[in-house]
C-alpha cells in the first residue's frame, strides 16, 4: 500500500501544473531579495517573523490543492489561444478573478490596504511571492488548447515528458546545477561595459505592469512552440538554445518582485 501511494506522489509531482518548480521560486524570491529597500525588508521581516522571501516562495504551489485555497488553483496562470487577441484577453483578465493577473494585483492591493488584518497581508505576502515568479514562466501564458504545454509531448533526455513540466523544471535544473543562491548571483551580477559603466539590470527590468510581464512571457511561448514540434527529443543543444531565457525570465522576474514590494512600502511610510 505505501508503495502505491508513494507512487502516486511521485506522479502526480511529475505533472504539477501550477508553477515554475521550486528552484525557479527559490531563484525568484533570492534575486528580489537582493534589490529590496530597508523598507521592504523590514515589511518582509515584520510579516514573515524573521523568514525570508525565499521561505515562502513555494508556499502557494501546496497550499491552492487545499480547501481553503481551492479558488487560488486558477490564479498561477492565464492561457490565451493562438487565434486570440492577446491584449483583449488581457485587458479582461487584468479584472477577471480568476487569472494570475488579477490575483498579482489583488495581492498588492491587500498589502497596501490599511483595512486589512496582519494575517491578511501575511497571505499577500506569500502569494505575491510566488505569483510573480509563475507569470515568468513563459509556459503559464501559453495556450489554452494544450493547458500551457501540458498537452505538448515531448522527450526530455530520453524520457517522456511535456513542455510545461520541462519549463517549470527540467530546464531550470540542466541549465545549471547551481543552489538557488548561486543561481541569484550569477544571474544578477551587474554588466561592466568597455568603458567602466557598471550596468545594474535592475533599472532596466524593474518596470512594467503584470499584464506587460504576461505578454512578453506569452510571446517566449509562442516562440517555444514554434521551434520544439511535439514529441521533439530534446537535450543538450535545447538546453544551450533555452538557457539565457530562462536566465533573463527569472532575473526579471526577482527584480519585478522588489519593485512592486518597493512601491509597497514607499506609499505605506510616505
Ligand atoms: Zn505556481
Ligand atoms: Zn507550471
Amino acid at each position: 500500500m505505501r508503495t502505491i501511494i508513494a507512487c502516486i506522489l511521485a506522479l502526480t509531482a511529475c505533472h504539477d501544473l501550477y508553477g515554475w518548480g521550486q528552484k525557479g521560486h527559490d531563484i525568484t524570491a533570492a534575486v528580489a531579495t537582493l534589490h529590496l529597500t530597508r523598507e521592504s525588508r523590514e515589511m518582509v521581516r515584520n510579516l514573515f517573523e524573521g523568514k525570508s522571501l525565499v521561505y515562502w516562495a513555494n508556499w502557494l504551489d501546496n497550499a491552492s490543492h487545499s480547501p481553503h485555497y481551492e479558488h487560488t488553483l486558477s490564479w498561477h496562470y492565464v492561457n490565451i489561444d493562438a487565434e486570440e487577441c492577446v491584449d483583449s484577453v488581457l485587458s479582461v483578465a487584468v479584472s477577471d478573478s480568476t487569472h494570475i493577473v488579477w490575483a498579482i494585483g489583488r495581492q498588492v492591493e491587500v498589502l497596501r490596504s490599511e483595512t486589512a488584518s496582519r494575517t491578511e497581508r501575511q497571505i499577500a505576502l506569500r502569494m505575491l511571492v510566488h505569483l510573480v515568479g509563475d507569470i515568468h514562466q513563459p509556459l503559464h501564458v501559453g495556450h489554452r488548447s494544450d493547458r500551457g504545454g501540458n498537452d505538448w509531448p515531448v522527450e526530455f533526455f530520453g524520457v517522456a515528458s511535456n513542455l510545461h513540466e520541462v519549463w517549470d523544471t527540467g530546464l531550470v535544473e540542466r541549465a545549471h546545477a547551481w543552489s538557488y543562491t548561486e543561481w541569484a548571483k550569477e544571474i544578477d551580477s551587474p554588466i561592466i561595459e568597455e568603458d567602466g559603466y557598471r550596468l545594474d539590470l535592475y533599472r532596466v527590468y524593474a518596470k512594467g505592469s503584470p499584464a506587460d510581464w504576461a505578454r512578453e512571457s506569452h510571446l517566449i511561448a509562442c516562440d517555444i512552440y514554434a521551434t520544439t514540434p511535439q514529441l521533439s527529443p530534446l537535450s543538450y543543444d535545447w538546453v544551450a538554445r533555452w538557457s539565457p531565457t530562462v536566465e533573463q525570465q527569472l532575473h526579471k522576474a526577482g527584480c519585478r518582485l522588489a519593485m512592486l514590494l518597493n512601491e509597497i512600502t514607499m506609499v505605506v511610510t510616505e
